[in-house]
C-alpha cells in the first residue's frame, strides 16, 4: 500500500468562501475547520487502494512535514501509519482511534490518532477526518513508572515481577539452542533479619546492596539476577551442561560470599542458602520453576546444603504454607490448646509442677505435632502471639485450679519459650502481665529456654533472665546436651534448672557414653548449684537409676503423658501427699 501525499493538489479543491443566500449562512472552507482544531489535523482521501493527504493544518505541516513524509524513513514510518489506518478504514466503523509511532530526532514519539468519516466527494472519494494529539510525555512517564514498578529500588535489580518480564523476554528473544534448559537459583540470605535488628535498617541495606554487587560478579552473560523478596534473590541462568551449570552457578556464589562484608565498621559474615529448579523444555512456565526453586531452598535452609528440586519438594512447601494459614486461624479462632506432663520430684514422688505443651488438633489435618508446628511459628513470625497464648493460658490453668481447689496448689507451671519469640518480643513484660492478670505467684512460674536462645545474643539473655528472676520466676535449660553452651556461661547466667535431653536419658541404660553424659551433667549442675530434671523417662527402671544418682527431678511416659487441663488437675489431687517413685 502506498500513500500520496496530496498536499500539492490543494488548489484542484481551492476552497471558496460562497454565501449560502438559501440558509443565509456562511459555508465554511475546510481550511479553515482545520485551522481551528487545535491539534494536528488532516483530511485524509481514500481511492483505488491509495490514501492520500489531501489538506492539513499548519501544526500537521510542521510536525510531519511532507518532506519527511517523503523520505525513506518517512516513507516507511508512514507505510505503517498507512496500513494501520487502511486497516481501520476498511473496518467501516465511523470514527475510530489509534496510537501510532514514529522514531523522532529525540527518541521514540507516540501519537494519539483519531479517525472520522466524512461525507465522500462527488467522485465517490471517500474523505476521513485525521487528528493526533502528542502523547510522548504522557508515555514516557509510564515507561519510567512501569521500570520502577518492575525494579527494586534499593539495589536496581528487577523484581519479581520485573523477573518474570526479564525472563519472559529472553525466552523469547534470544537464540537458544535446541534442547535448551533454563534454571532458577533461588538464594535466601542467612542471618539478615539478625543484622537489621541489631545494626538497623541502614546497615541492612548496604548489606544488601554489597551482596547484591557480589551476586552480580557471578552472572554469566544472558543471566538475570533479581531481588525477589526482602533477603531473597534469584537468578535465571541458560544451563548449557544441565545440573552441572546451576551448581557451578551455585557454588561462585558460595565464594562470593566468603570474605566478610565491613558494615558499621564490623566485619560480617553472611551465609546463603540455595535452592535450584531446572525447567524440562524452553516452554515450562517461568513462574512454576521459580516456585519450585523457592521451594527448594526453604530445604536447604534446614539442610545447609544446596538442594535441587524433586518432586515432593513443592508438596513439602505447600504443607508448610497451609499449616502456617491454618495455625494463624487457629491462634486467633481459639483452636489451640495446652497439654499438661506432670514434672515428679525424683526423691518423693511428689508432683513439684507441670510443663504445658501446646496442643493443636486441626479439623481437616488432624492431629499436628508442636514438633512441625512450632518451626512453621518460628518461620512466620506467629511464634510470638503463640507464646503470649500459651504463657497467659498456663498461668490462667493455674488460677483456675487454684479456684477449684479453694487455695493455692503446691506446684507450679513450665512454659517453653522459643529463641525466636525472645529475640523479637518484650518477653519480661509479657510474663509480668500474665502473672498480674490470673494472680499467680511468680515463683510458680518457670520458663523454658534453649542453648540458642542464649547463643544468638549472651547480654540480651542475661538482661532478660535477670528481669525475670526480678519477677520470682525460675528459668529452666531444656534439650540440654543438645546444643553447644559454653559452661563458663552457664555458671554467669541466672538459670536454676537443666533438663537433660530425652536422648540422653532414655537409653542411657544400654548406652555407656550416655550414661557417662548423664552423670557428668549430674556433677557438672552439682558444683554449679542448679537442679537438674531428666527429660523422657519411660520405666521405672529408669526412674529408680535417675533417683539412685541424685537427679531430682524426672518427666516422661513412665509417669504421666500430656494431659488436658482437668486430667491434669485430677491426677494432681488423687496423687498429692502421698506418691512414691
Ligand atoms: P520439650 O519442651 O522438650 O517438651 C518435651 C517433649 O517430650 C514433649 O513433646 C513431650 O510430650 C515429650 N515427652 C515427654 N515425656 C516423654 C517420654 O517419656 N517419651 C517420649 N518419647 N517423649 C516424651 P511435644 O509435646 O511433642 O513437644 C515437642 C516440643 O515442642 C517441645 O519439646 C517444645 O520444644 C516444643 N513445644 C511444645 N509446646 C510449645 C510451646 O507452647 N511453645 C514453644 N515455644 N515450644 C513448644
Ligand atoms: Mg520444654
Ligand atoms: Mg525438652
Amino acid at each position: 500500500m502506498s500513500v500520496r501525499s496530496g498536499l500539492s493538489d490543494k488548489s484542484e479543491n481551492a476552497p471558496s468562501r460562497v454565501k449560502d443566500a438559501a440558509r443565509g449562512e456562511q459555508i465554511i472552507d475546510a481550511d479553515e475547520w482545520l485551522t481551528a482544531i487545535g491539534q494536528y489535523a488532516a483530511i485524509l482521501t481514500y481511492a483505488d487502494g491509495q490514501l492520500t493527504i489531501a489538506r492539513t493544518n499548519a501544526a500537521f505541516a510542521e510536525t510531519f512535514p511532507s518532506s519527511t513524509l517523503q523520505s525513506d524513513d518517512g516513507e516507511k514510518a508512514l507505510g505503517e501509519w498507512a496500513a494501520k489506518i487502511q486497516h481501520l478504514i476498511a473496518s467501516n466503523r465511523n470514527r475510530d482511534s489509534l496510537e501510532l509511532h514514529r522514531q523522532g530526532p529525540l527518541g521514540p514519539e507516540h501519537f494519539l490518532c483519531r479517525i472520522g468519516r466524512l461525507p465522500s466527494r462527488s467522485d465517490g472519494t471517500q474523505q476521513y477526518l485525521f487528528t493526533a494529539v502528542d502523547c510522548t510525555r504522557e508515555r514516557s512517564v509510564e515507561k519510567n513508572l512501569r521500570r520502577e514498578l518492575l525494579s527494586d529500588g534499593l539495589t536496581a535489580l528487577p523484581n519479581r515481577a520485573g523477573f518474570s518480564e526479564e525472563i519472559e523476554d529472553r525466552l523469547s528473544h534470544s537464540i537458544w539452542p535446541e534442547k535448551a534448559q533454563f534454571g532458577i537459583i533461588a538464594i535466601d540470605l542467612s542471618r539478615f533479619s539478625r543484622v537489621n535488628e541489631s545494626l538497623g535498617p541502614m546497615a541492612g541495606d548496604e548489606l544488601l546492596i554489597t551482596v547484591a554487587k557480589r551476586f552480580k560478579s557471578c552472572l554469566r552473560q544472558g543471566d538475570v539476577l533479581a531481588r525477589i523478596g526482602g533477603n531473597d534473590f534469584a537468578i535465571f541462568a541458560r544451563l548449557n551442561n544441565g545440573l552441572s551449570d546451576a551448581l557451578h552457578i551455585s557454588q561462585r556464589i558460595n565464594e562470593a560470599l566468603c570474605a566478610p562484608i565491613r558494615l558499621s565498621g564490623l566485619h560480617i559474615r553472611v551465609d546463603c542458602a540455595i535452592g535450584c529448579a531446572i525447567s524440562t523444555s524452553l516452554e515450562a512456565d517461568p513462574d512454576d520453576v521459580i516456585r519450585k526453586a523457592q521451594a527448594a531452598v526453604k530445604i536447604a535452609k534446614g539442610s545447609g546444603k544446596v538442594e535441587i528440586y524433586r518432586n515432593g519438594v513443592l508438596k513439602e512447601a505447600q504443607r508448610r504454607f497451609t499449616l502456617e494459614s491454618k495455625l494463624r486461624d487457629a491462634l486467633t479462632q481459639g483452636g489451640l490448646t495446652l497439654a499438661f506432663q506432670p514434672l515428679i520430684h525424683l526423691q518423693t514422688g511428689e508432683i513439684t509442677g507441670f510443663e504445658a505443651l501446646a496442643r493443636w488438633h486441626d479439623p481437616e489435618l488432624g492431629h499436628v505435632s508442636p514438633v512441625e508446628f512450632i518451626p512453621v511459628a518460628e518461620e512466620s513470625g506467629l511464634i510470638a502471639p503463640l507464646g503470649r497464648w500459651a504463657t497467659y493460658e498456663a498461668t490462667q490453668a493455674l488460677s483456675r485450679w487454684d479456684a477449684k481447689f479453694g487455695e493455692p496448689l503446691p506446684v507450679g507451671v513450665n512454659v517453653n519459650l522459643s529463641p525466636i519469640h525472645m529475640a523479637r518480643d518484650d518477653v519480661a513484660s509479657m510474663f509480668e502481665e500474665a502473672l498480674r492478670y490470673s494472680g499467680v505467684a511468680g515463683n510458680r512460674l518457670t520458663a523454658e529456654i534453649t542453648e540458642s536462645a542464649i547463643i544468638a545474643d549472651p547480654d540480651k539473655a542475661r538482661k532478660l533472665l535477670v528481669a525475670l528472676k526480678d519477677l520470682q520466676m525460675s528459668v529452666a535449660m531444656d534439650d540440654f546436651g543438645t546444643g553447644y553452651s559454653n559452661l563458663a556461661s552457664l555458671h554467669s547466667l541466672p538459670i536454676d534448672i537443666l533438663k537433660i535431653d530425652r536422648s540422653f536419658v532414655f537409653s542411657m541404660l544400654e548406652d555407656r557414653d550416655k550414661a557417662v553424659i548423664v552423670r557428668t551433667i549430674l556433677s557438672l549442675a552439682d558444683s554449679l548449684g542448679l537442679h537438674v530434671t531428666a527429660e523422657g523417662i519411660e520405666t521405672q527402671e529408669l526412674a529408680l537409676e535417675l533417683q539412685g544418682l541424685g537427679c531430682w527431678q524426672g518427666q516422661g511416659y513412665y509417669f504421666a503423658r500430656p494431659m488436658n487441663e482437668a486430667d491434669a488437675f485430677d491426677y494432681w489431687r488423687a496423687r498429692w501427699n502421698f506418691e512414691t517413685v
